[in-house]
């Protein structure tokens, strides 16, 4: 399949091309030329296959021409060796467990995916491909875990000091090998108008061929479609499908999971919860979109003020507000509800959340109010121990350590600082 790009639709590359550059001229975001279509029948027979197997189907047409049958498999069946558990909270509401992967959050199965595509890619060349990577949290980490020790593959991550949770930190600086952390004097959002700004400078694309590992690159999204799909999997009436509700900030999920809403996947609705970084909620609820710089919250992977798939959602309904609000309700919940749903969650079913999930079941509760009979799925996009502190403070308790998380506290961190400016970065870049 081709991929255009969505400020210049005659610009138009394979998979691969789109992989490796990651962004478009003039920083446009490459979307899929044809969205798959199933017929009902056809999405039955999907869903009752093996994960693996549906991975697979799912992800083909996608990759079509740049990546063959075999090494596609071996990629699918390497990139989601997890559990994907549905765990029933009340009996309108469940949990999709998407931290059981390596990081403890959602972003490894795009890292994971992405990674292996990329290291097939440059299995010739001599050419080292740069992965420039901004992250609020979660990214980073998933991003350096998949890309360890891949040969032909550099990665720079760059994210906000103090913004992140001390394991987040761990998970960024610990790497060592082809991982360097550039702890950057600012918020995400300075972090990410660097990356941004790096992919369209000439003097930077002469001495690296670079690519970005942000839900901005079609390797890290796509992928990211297969969460709906494993829940539909584990629903048990598909004549009822649920509401789905997403912790949201750069707006990747939610983006992928309209994309398998399209594809045919029977969703009754989507929710985009969001944290105070409110500039989408504000849309779906009618107003003008206005990015506004991102403020902190306790949810910190979702603190964005301009997401940058906020334009893929328009595509994906062909650019017509009207429709996306019509299958998407947004909301905006506060810190102060964030902790107290933690703490009401886990005193009344003994179920520990963390700050994303926490603002996402808290949204589908509000939905659900208004629309009775429904039932509904929020994404659990982190492990509530990436948040201890938060946790902690709603409940009083300290979520356990997993094993894969304690590990991390007795590697050395190091990074390198940067001031929150263009010039500053582009220069450390060509310096080393
Ligand atoms: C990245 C992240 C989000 C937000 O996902 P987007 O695709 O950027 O909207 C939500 N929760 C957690 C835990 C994350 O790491």
């Amino acid at each position: 399949m081709n991929f255009y790009s969505l400020q210049d639709p005659s610009y138009c590359v394979s998979y691969e091309a789109a992989t490796i550059k990651g962004q478009a001229p003039a920083k446009g975001l490459f979307f899929p030329e044809k969205i798959p279509v199933y017929a009902p029948a056809e999405m039955r027979a999907l869903l009752a296959l093996p994960p693996v197997d549906l991975a697979f189907r799912i992800m083909q047409p996608y990759v079509s021409g740049s990546i063959p049958d075999e090494v596609l498999w071996n990629i699918v069946t390497a990139t989601i060796d997890f559990p994907f558990p549905l765990h029933a909270i009340t009996p309108d509401i469940s949990a999709l467990e998407l931290f059981h992967g390596p990081t403890l959050a959602f972003k490894d199965v795009g890292a994971r995916f992405m990674s292996r595509c990329l290291g097939y890619f440059s299995r010739h060349s001599d050419n080292k491909v740069t992965v420039l990577v901004a992250t609020s949290g979660d990214t980073g980490g998933a991003v350096a875990n998949g890309f360890l020790g891949v040969e032909g593959v550099e990665v720079i991550i760059l994210y906000p000091r103090g913004k992140v949770s001390p394991i987040q930190e761990l998970q960024l600086t610990t790497c060592g090998q082809n991982i360097t952390a550039l702890s950057v004097e600012g918020n995400f959002d300075d972090c990410q108008a660097i990356v941004k700004e790096a992919f369209t400078d000439e003097q930077l694309g002469k001495k690296y061929q670079l690519t970005s590992a942000n839900s901005i690159n079609i390797a890290r999204w796509l992928p990211q479609q297969l969460y709906y799909f494993f829940a539909l999997q584990q629903w048990n009436d598909l004549d009822a499908p649920p509401v789905i509700a997403v912790p949201s900030g750069n707006f990747g999920n939610l983006g992928a999971g309209l994309l398998a809403l399209k594809s045919g996947l029977p969703v009754q609705h989507f929710i985009a919860a969001c944290n105070a970084n409110d500039a989408v909620a504000a849309f779906l609820q009618g107003a003008a979109y206005t990015p506004r710089p991102a403020v902190s919250t306790l949810s910190n992977a979702m603190d964005v003020g301009d997401p940058s798939n906020f334009i893929r959602l328009l595509e994906i309904f062909c650019q017509q507000e009207a429709s996306v609000r019509q299958f998407v309700t947004g909301y905006s919940i506060t810190d102060e509800a964030t902790l107290q749903v933690i703490k009401r969650v886990y005193q009344t079913y003994g179920y520990l959340l963390d700050p994303h999930g926490a603002v996402a079941m808290l949204s589908l509760e509000q939905y659900l109010i208004q629309h009775e009979k429904q039932r509904g799925i929020f994404l659990a996009t982190a492990h509530p121990v990436k948040f201890p502190d938060v946790v902690e403070r709603a409940t009083g308790i300290q979520p356990d350590f997993p094993p894969a998380a304690s590990a991390l506290l007795h590697k050395e961190q190091h990074f390198i600082s940067m001031q929150p400016r263009y010039d500053a970065f582009k220069k450390w870049m060509l310096e080393r």
